[in-house]
């Protein structure tokens, strides 16, 4: 499942450690802030194995889903360990996305 932006979008960010665009080694966690997808990232096997196993599991969709979401993303960004990047896209009108990229310090 591959949601990233282009490669050629030169607003996506770029790693603040290695200057790799996408997903480099440094990508604690890539998320859709928007639509809170989880887009890649060496954390995104963990938040899921954090989920609450009371939720459905296979469609990805429960109604805690959002919860958890907010409150792993929180989290991160209290930890003071990673770098967040923010940025987004605008296809068209009402459909832009807002990002964040977790970089590992
Ligand atoms: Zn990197």
């Amino acid at each position: 499942m591959t949601n990233l932006p282009d490669e050629d979008d030169s607003d996506y960010p770029k790693c603040p450690n290695c200057g790799h665009i996408h997903i480099c080694k440094h990508v604690a966690l890539a998320v859709d802030l928007t639509f809170r997808e989880i887009l890649g990232g060496s954390l995104e096997n963990d938040f899921y194995e954090t989920r609450d196993h009371s939720s459905v599991k296979e469609s990805g969709e429960s109604v805690n889903y959002g919860e958890k979401f907010d409150k792993y993303i929180h989290q991160i960004r209290i930890s003071g360990n990673f770098t967040e990047v923010n940025y987004s896209d605008n296809p068209g009108p009402g459909l832009s996305s807002a990002y964040a990229t977790f970089y590992r310090k």
